[in-house]
C-alpha cells in the first residue's frame, strides 16, 4: 500500500514537472547518415536524403523534453562551424558510417577533436554505428576498438553509449529500436544531471555571446581604424596637390543614412558628377586660357600633322621644279614663306580640276585661299628602291636581302 502511494506521488511529481528544453548536437562525417537519422526520429521517410551541406535545426517533443537537434553538415569545410554550437549543447549524437572502413581513421580524429573540446568534455555522448544493414559493416566491438572509444571517453569524462543501427530502414513508429533506445539513454542521462549541465550551458552560452560581441566590436574598431587611415592619406594627398576634399564629404553624407531611397542616391550621384565636370572645366580654364578641350586639341593636332605631311611633299615637288642654279637658301626661304602663308589660311575652298585655268606650263605652287585641296596618295616605288630615312630625315642605307641560314628557298628582309 505504501509503495503504491509512493509510486503515485512520483508519477504526480513527474507529471507536474515543467518540460525541459534540451539541445542536442548531431555530428559525424558527411554521408554518415545524420539527416536520415533525424528524419527517422521526426517520423519522416529518410530515404533519398542528400548529404547535409549546411545545417538544419529540428524541434521535437520527446516525453518531458522539448528537444532541439542541430544536424550539422560533416564536410571538411563546414566542420569549423561545429564549435559555435558546443556551448548550448546538452548532449552529443555522433553518427558513424559503419560500412565505410576507409574513413574510420578520419572519424576517430574528428570524434576525438569533438570530445576533447572544453565545452563538450563531460557531457553525455551517444554513438550511432549506422548502416548496419550494409554488407561488410563493422561490428560494434570493432568500432569501439578502431575509435579507441573507451580511452577517449574516459579521458574526457563523457558518459557514452554505442548503438548499432540502420537509420534508413524505418521511420516514426518503425524507427530502428536501437536509435530509439539510444535517444532515451541520452535524454535520461541529461535529465539525471540536468541542473549542472543546464548551469554549464547557461554560463558557456553567456560567455560565447560576450566573446562574439567582443569580436564584433574589435572587427568594427579595425574597420574604423583602416578607414581613418585611408581618409588621412587621401587628405594629405589632396593637400599636397592643392585640391579640396569633396568626395569624402559626399561619402560621409551617404554613410550618414545608408537606407535612403534609390532615387535620392541617383540624383545625388548625378549632381556630384555635374559638379565634378564643372570643376574640371574651371580648372582647365585656369591652367591655360587658350587651351582647347582634349577633343579639340586632338583634331587640331591631326589636321596639323596632315598639313605638315602635305607641305613636306609639296616642298619636295617645288625643289624638283627648281633649276639647278637656284641656291639652297632660296629654296628654304620660299618654302618657309609658303608654309607661313598656308598656316594662316587653314580653311581652303575646294576648286575642281575643270575649273582651273589650263596652262602648258606646270601650275604655280599652291599657295593661299585659292589652293586646290587634292588628297595625294604617296607614290609607290619598287621594293628594292625604297627610300628610307631616320627620325631626323637623314637617308638610311638601302634595304639588304639576306638568306635564311637554314633555307635556300625563302628569303627574309632584315
Ligand atoms: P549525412 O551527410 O550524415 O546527413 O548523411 P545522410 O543522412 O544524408 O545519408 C547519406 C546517404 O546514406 C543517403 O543516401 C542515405 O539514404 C544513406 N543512408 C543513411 N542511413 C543509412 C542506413 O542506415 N543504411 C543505408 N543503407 N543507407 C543509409
Amino acid at each position: 500500500m505504501f509503495s503504491l502511494m509512493a509510486n503515485c506521488c512520483n508519477w504526480l511529481k513527474r507529471w507536474r514537472e515543467p518540460s525541459r528544453k534540451v539541445t542536442l548536437l548531431m555530428v559525424g562525417l558527411d554521408n554518415a547518415g545524420k539527416t536520415a537519422t533525424v528524419r527517422g526520429i521526426q517520423g519522416e521517410n529518410p530515404e533519398d536524403v542528400a548529404p547535409t551541406v549546411g545545417f538544419s535545426k529540428v524541434d521535437l517533443k520527446q516525453g518531458k523534453f522539448e528537444v532541439t537537434i542541430f544536424d550539422l553538415g560533416g564536410g571538411k569545410k563546414i566542420r569549423g562551424i561545429w564549435k559555435n554550437y558546443y556551448s548550448e549543447t546538452y548532449g552529443v549524437v555522433f553518427v558513424v558510417d559503419s560500412s565505410d572502413v576507409q574513413r574510420i581513421e578520419e572519424t576517430k580524429d574528428i570524434m576525438a577533436e569533438v570530445l576533447r573540446h572544453p565545452r563538450i568534455a563531460g557531457k553525455p555522448v551517444l554513438v550511432l554505428a549506422n548502416k548496419q544493414d550494409q554488407d561488410g559493416a563493422m561490428h560494434e566491438a570493432d568500432i569501439i576498438e578502431y575509435l579507441s572509444l573507451e580511452k577517449l571517453v574516459n579521458e574526457n569524462k563523457c558518459l557514452c553509449q554505442i548503438e548499432p543501427c540502420s537509420a534508413a530502414l524505418g521511420y516514426g513508429k518503425k524507427l530502428d529500436k536501437s536509435i530509439k533506445s539510444g535517444l532515451n539513454w541520452l535524454l535520461n542521462n541529461i535529465a539525471k544531471d540536468y541542473e549542472s549541465i543546464n548551469e554549464r550551458v547557461q554560463k558557456d552560452t553567456a560567455e560565447q555571446r560576450a566573446q562574439e560581441e567582443q569580436d564584433k566590436k574589435e572587427r568594427a574598431e579595425r574597420v574604423r581604424r583602416v578607414r581613418e587611415e585611408r581618409e588621412k592619406k587621401e587628405r594629405e594627398e589632396a593637400e599636397r596637390e592643392g585640391r579640396p576634399m569633396q568626395e569624402d564629404e559626399l561619402d560621409d553624407d551617404n554613410m550618414a543614412n545608408p537606407f535612403q531611397p534609390i532615387s535620392t542616391v541617383i540624383t545625388e550621384n548625378e549632381d556630384k558628377l555635374k559638379r565634378e565636370k564643372e570643376k574640371k572645366r574651371q580648372r582647365e580654364g585656369q591652367e591655360g586660357g587658350e587651351q582647347k578641350s582634349p577633343r579639340e586639341s586632338d583634331s587640331t593636332a591631326l589636321t596639323q600633322q596632315l598639313q605638315e605631311a602635305e607641305e613636306e611633299e609639296e616642298g619636295e615637288e617645288e625643289s624638283e621644279r627648281q633649276t639647278p642654279e637656284s641656291t639652297d637658301s632660296d629654296q628654304a626661304k620660299k618654302k618657309t614663306k609658303k608654309l607661313r602663308l598656308k598656316r594662316k589660311h587653314r580653311v581652303d575652298p575646294l576648286r575642281t580640276e575643270e575649273g582651273a585655268p589650263e596652262s602648258p606650263t606646270p601650275p604655280p605652287p599652291p599657295v593661299g585661299w585659292a589652293t586646290p585641296k587634292v588628297t595625294r596618295l604617296p607614290k609607290l616605288e619598287p621594293l628594292g628602291d625604297t627610300r628610307r630615312s631616320d627620325f631626323y630625315g637623314k637617308p638610311l642605307p638601302p634595304v639588304s636581302v639576306r638568306q635564311r641560314p637554314n633555307s635556300d628557298t625563302h628569303d627574309v628582309i632584315s
